[in-house]
């Protein structure tokens, strides 16, 4: 991934430290959602086109039902992932899962 500053994040609109994945502008604040994302899609067989993934994460993110969780530590991300597919699930199912938990 190589460095530059004179775009956009294509997935936030920021203006941060932009890194380029695929050809598509990414800030370093999406770069982990974005890369997710992508493993979450290779892990159930599919397609991950970046462009695609970071239009839709600008979508989400402008979409009032929609939340960002930034700057999660990588190992609670990484332990998070794993074990969504160890048990056959997906992150926003646990995340899902644990805000209706902390809510009842
Ligand atoms: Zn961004």
């Amino acid at each position: 991934m190589k460095q530059t500053v004179n775009r956009l994040c294509t997935a936030c609109e920021g203006a941060g430290v932009l890194r380029i994945m695929s050809g598509v502008y990414i800030c370093k604040d999406c770069i982990a959602d974005i890369s997710a994302e992508i493993d979450r899609l290779r892990a159930e067989e599919k397609p991950a086109n970046v462009l695609q993934i970071a239009k839709k994460q600008l979508r989400d993110t402008q979409n009032a039902t929609a939340y960002l969780l930034r700057d999660v530590p990588e190992k609670t991300l990484h332990s998070l992932k794993q074990r969504a597919l160890d048990e056959g699930t997906n992150v926003r199912a646990i995340m899902l899962q644990a805000i209706e938990a902390y809510l009842n």
